[in-house]
C-alpha cells in the first residue's frame, strides 16, 4: 500500500491545495491534502493511504453548495473527476458517475429523448451532491428520479447499491454520513419529445435567470425553507435584504442567497448567516436550518 507521501511524490495528491477556486463562493483556506481521483482504482488508492494515516477524507463536488473557512480544511479532500464524470443514456434509465456535473446529465439524457431529468439543468452541482442534499428545484427533487446510488462505506470498504428509501432522502436531506461516498447513481427516465425537453430545460434556465442573483458568488440558497414558507420570504419580511458584514451581504435580489464580493472572507459569510439565522429566530420565532455545508468553522456541519 502507498502512504500518502507516496502518492504526493506521485502526483496523485496534492498538499495544502486552495479549496476558493474549486467552490461557486471563489474563496476558502487551503486542504491539508487535496487529491482528483479520476478512476475507481485511485480513489481506493488515496483512501487507503488516508485510512492507514487517520486521515479525515472530505468529499466535495462541484462545491456549489459549500462554504470553506480560512483556516481550510484538515485531512483530504477528494474529488471526483475522470470516468466517475461519465454518463451513460439507456432506454430507460441514465447511468452517472458521482462527479458528473448535473447540468450535463440532463442535457445528455435529453438530447436522446430521455425525460425526466432536465429539472437538473439549473443545479450547478454533480451528481454526489444532488444525492447527498437531495438536490431538486421545479417541484422536482433528486428522489423524484432516483432508482439507485453507489455508496461507498468508508469504515467498512464495501459499496452497497440504496434506493431512495433507504438513503431516507426527503427535503435537502439523506441518512449519508462523513464516511459514506457516493460512486454513481442510476435515474430513471421515460421516451418522450426531444423539443419538448429542450424547452423545459430553457424554461428552467430563464426563470433562474429572471429569479435568482446572476453573475454573483453564492452558493445558491443559504437556508432550507421552513415547513410551508420560504426562507427568502422570511428573511426580507424583517428588511435584511443587503444586509452587510464586510464583503458579504444578502442578495437584494432573492433574499436567501448571501453573495460574497471579492473582498469577502468566509467569516464574513458565516457571520451574515448568523445574523440572519438570529435575527429571524428572534424577531419570528422561526429557527431557520441551513443548507449551505461549512467547512473548517467551529461549528462544522
Ligand atoms: C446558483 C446556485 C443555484 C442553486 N440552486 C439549487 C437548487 O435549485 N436546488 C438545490 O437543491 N440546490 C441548489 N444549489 C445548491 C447545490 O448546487 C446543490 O446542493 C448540489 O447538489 C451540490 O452539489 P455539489 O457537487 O456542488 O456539492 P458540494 O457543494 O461540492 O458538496 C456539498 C456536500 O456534498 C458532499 N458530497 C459531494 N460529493 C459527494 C460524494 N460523491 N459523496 C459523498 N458526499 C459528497 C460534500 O462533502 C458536501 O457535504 C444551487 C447552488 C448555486 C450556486
Amino acid at each position: 500500500m502507498n502512504s500518502i507521501p507516496d502518492l504526493v511524490s506521485g502526483g496523485l495528491v496534492h498538499p495544502q491545495v486552495a479549496l476558493g477556486p474549486m467552490t461557486t463562493y471563489k474563496i476558502g483556506g487551503n486542504a491539508e491534502y487535496f487529491a482528483r481521483v479520476d478512476t475507481r482504482t485511485e480513489l481506493d488508492e488515496v483512501l487507503a493511504a488516508a485510512t492507514g494515516e487517520n486521515l479525515g477524507v472530505t468529499m466535495i463536488g462541484r462545491g456549489s453548495n459549500l462554504l470553506v473557512a480560512t483556516r481550510g480544511v484538515s485531512g483530504i479532500v477528494v474529488r471526483l473527476a475522470g470516468t466517475f464524470s461519465e454518463v451513460e443514456v439507456r432506454t430507460d434509465s441514465v447511468h452517472a458517475g458521482a462527479g458528473a456535473a448535473l447540468p450535463v446529465l440532463a442535457r445528455t439524457a435529453t438530447r436522446v429523448g430521455q425525460r425526466g431529468l432536465e429539472f437538473f439543468v439549473g443545479v450547478p452541482g454533480t451528481v454526489g451532491g444532488a444525492v447527498l442534499m437531495n438536490a431538486g428545484c421545479h417541484g422536482t427533487e433528486t428522489r423524484d428520479v432516483l432508482r439507485s446510488a453507489l455508496v461507498l462505506d468508508l469504515d467498512s470498504g464495501v459499496a452497497v447499491e440504496r434506493t431512495p428509501a433507504e438513503l431516507k432522502l426527503s427535503y435537502r436531506h439523506s441518512n449519508l454520513r462523513p464516511s459514506d461516498v457516493v460512486l454513481s447513481a442510476v435515474f430513471e427516465t421515460t421516451n418522450g419529445d426531444v423539443a419538448d425537453g429542450e424547452r423545459l430545460m430553457r424554461e428552467v434556465t430563464a426563470w433562474r435567470r429572471d429569479h435568482q442573483p446572476g453573475g454573483t458568488h453564492n452558493a445558491g440558497s443559504v437556508f432550507k425553507n421552513p415547513p410551508g414558507d420560504s426562507a427568502g420570504r422570511l428573511i426580507d419580511s424583517i428588511g435584511l435584504k443587503g444586509f452587510r458584514i464586510g464583503g458579504a451581504a444578502v442578495s437584494t435580489r432573492h433574499a436567501n442567497f448571501i453573495e460574497a464580493s471579492e473582498e469577502a472572507t468566509p467569516e464574513d459569510v458565516y457571520a451574515v448567516i448568523e445574523a440572519v439565522r438570529t435575527r429571524v429566530a428572534r424577531e419570528i420565532g422561526i429557527e431557520l436550518v441551513r443548507e449551505v455545508v461549512c467547512l473548517g468553522f467551529e461549528d462544522d456541519a
